[in-house]
């Protein structure tokens, strides 16, 4: 999976109508600009510090990053713009717009400052494993094909994903900070095969053509809590994403945009339906937020 992910995004973007998939910073700015907004408000209730940087974890095509950057240099915030990505096609994309960044391979290179940290649909990229009664389920190549060692109830853990929350958290512990992280998954951890591969905004067969299709699971919520306990970190609960957006007021900024731009109205509307909408990304996808314990909580949360 790792492997596959890191040819796969390393030779195109994939996001958009044209590619295989859309997240939800590429559906409106009103995503990334209430992402803004809460890591505003978080960094102006801890006291504004000034060595705080903004930092994000497979920026994708930088669209997040500038919403969200807009709104903050609104509120006062000054400090630089630190990205983590692997891919150089993807870092070609986020230049063009937030041409003023730094780049990182991991979140273990960023400064040793406070964060205002974004991470949307990272975390379901890294790699997990499956196992099938104890044993580590591999892939093996039978009749010229990939396929799978065996079939069975599956249980699925992630330590590259444990690991990363978990540096994250060390982060928060050490400089201080709040991190958002977004995904699509389960609130708890519970047997089930959720690897899926997707390609021209489709399902396809997950070994079908290595490298080819993007290969994601379902995000384990609980693992994600578990992994991000630190001394010095607080941990929220998990909120769904359209709970999240309509109590940081998506409903007020969708009739500010409508208000200005008449002729768009109808397509600001779906973008909020399908934004915050359960049937469609509001349910199944969550927020849980990291925050240093001398930061305040961000907006949205229960403890
Ligand atoms: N956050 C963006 C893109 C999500 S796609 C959005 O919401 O639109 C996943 C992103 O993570 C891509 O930018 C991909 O190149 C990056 N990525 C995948 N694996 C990574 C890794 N191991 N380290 C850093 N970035 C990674």
């Amino acid at each position: 999976m790792e492997a596959c992910n890191s040819y796969y995004y390393a030779t195109r973007d994939p996001l958009g109508r044209g590619g295989d998939f859309t997240t939800a910073p590429e559906i409106s700015q009103m995503f990334g600009e209430l992402v803004g907004a809460a890591l505003a408000d978080c960094w102006q209730r801890s006291g504004s510090p000034a060595d705080t940087i903004y930092a994000e974890l497979g920026p994708g095509r930088g669209t997040l990053a500038a919403d969200a950057l807009r709104v903050l240099r609104k509120s006062g915030f000054e400090g630089p713009v630190h990205l983590v990505e692997t891919s150089p096609a993807m870092r070609a994309e986020q230049a063009r717009r937030v041409p003023d960044a730094t780049w990182h391979d991991s979140i273990a290179e960023l400064p040793p400052a406070p964060l205002l940290l974004a991470a949307n649909e990272f975390l379901d990229a890294l790699p997990v494993r499956q196992w099938i009664a104890g044993t580590e389920r591999g892939v093996t190549i039978a009749r010229d094909r990939l396929a799978f060692t065996a079939e069975g109830d599956i249980r699925e853990d992630s330590p590259a994903r444990d690991s990363a929350v978990a540096a994250l958290s060390s982060h928060l512990a050490r400089h201080g900070g709040c991190a958002l992280i977004i995904d699509y998954g389960h609130a708890h951890s519970a047997p089930g095969d959720t690897l899926q591969a997707v390609r021209g905004h489709a399902f396809a067969d997950p070994l079908a053509d290595p490298g080819e299709a993007d290969l994601t699971a379902h995000v384990d919520f609980e693992a994600v809590t578990r992994a991000a306990r630190a001394p010095g970190v607080q941990v929220t609960l998990f909120v769904p994403q359209g709970t999240w957006l309509e109590r940081l007021g998506i409903a007020a900024r969708c009739a500010a945009l409508a208000a200005a731009h008449p002729h768009r109205a109808a397509e600001l509307a779906a973008a909020r339906a399908r934004l915050c909408d359960g049937a469609q990304m509001g349910e199944l996808f969550k927020l849980i937020a990291l925050h240093s314990i001398n930061w305040a909580r961000p907006a949205g949360f229960a403890p």
